[in-house]
């Protein structure tokens, strides 16, 4: 039997978010079993708790944004993509702000804060898996998601676009806490120069620098001066938003087999709430079964 994990002690991170270029102090908090994944507003009135599901989604404009009320959570894939890609199911996120810090524009920053926290399991509570009864199937434009039932987890994941720089990536490959660390982790976010003024109009990108992300030039990358992480560091970074929105399922992506074409926030999304749905009612049959 695999039990619920949180993690040992609290962890500090602190730094401005990605499009608000808001400061925000945030806490990691050990949290007890079968509470899921908060974000606590500490800045707000009664310090609103926003769980980490997809019925909170309240924004995916070039990023996941969660909500209850005026609570807001900005960008939360990259943290949550640390925690699912850990196994980590119950944690409080604490923030003094309503967008947790870019960091470096990846999830290891995250990911080493709660590595040096620990994983501690929570033993006599059973891990919970999203499982699903058999494939499910999402199309909406040019994105194409498909799931499978599966004894470990698998993403292949595929971008597309009509852009001299960047014209094909695909990557396939099996996540556990290892390939995630190794692997994926560190594939930083990334945005085209031609759309940098669209996103500054629109208030998004605010605290965006290449100390945080990746620009595409139309002949060459902007980066800082350590280049690109990986040749293949857009599609890496495609993995590292899929498995943070999907993991608004609220339970372990461990037993599932992910294949993904094209895509984004907003599709992410919906695909996990179709996951949701599924892994629901397989539940409900099997408790109607009981009885
Ligand atoms: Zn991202």
């Amino acid at each position: 039997m695999e039990w619920q994990t949180t993690i040992r002690e609290a962890a500090p991170l602190s730094g401005v978010g990605l499009h608000t270029g808001n400061f925000c102090r945030l806490i990691f908090r050990p949290a007890p079993a079968n509470m899921g994944i908060r974000f606590i507003r500490t800045d707000l009135p009664d310090s609103p708790a926003i769980p980490a599901r997809v019925r909170y989604v309240v924004d995916t404009t070039r990023g996941t944004t969660l909500g209850i009320g005026k609570a807001v959570a900005h960008t939360v894939e990259h943290v949550l993509a640390a925690c699912a890609g850990l196994g980590i199911d119950n944690l409080d996120i604490l923030m003094d702000n309503n967008e947790p810090p870019a960091t470096d524009g990846s999830a290891m920053p995250f990911l080493k804060a709660l590595l040096n926290a620990g994983i501690k399991a929570q033993p006599h509570f059973p891990k919970r898996y999203l499982k699903i009864p058999e494939k499910v199937h999402y199309r909406s434009g040019y994105a194409v998601y498909t799931a499978y039932p599966s004894d470990h987890f698998e993403i292949r994941c595929a971008i597309l676009h009509d852009h001299p720089m960047l014209p094909k990536q695909m990557i396939h490959l099996k996540i556990n806490p290892e390939t995630f660390l190794n692997q994926i982790a560190s594939a930083r976010t990334f945005c085209f120069e031609h759309e940098l003024a669209a996103l500054r109009s629109m208030g998004l990108a605010r605290g965006g620098s290449l100390e945080n992300a990746v620009v595409i030039g139309a002949d060459k990358f902007h980066t800082n001066k350590e280049g690109l992480r990986f040749e293949d560091e857009f599609v890496r970074h495609k993995v590292l938003d899929l498995l943070g929105d999907l993991s608004l399922v609220g339970r372990s992506l461990f037993k599932l087999r992910v294949e993904a074409i094209r895509c984004g926030h907003a599709h992410n999304v919906k695909f996990a709430g179709m996951l949701d749905r599924s892994a629901h009612q397989l539940r409900k049959s099997k408790e109607e079964n009981k009885c």
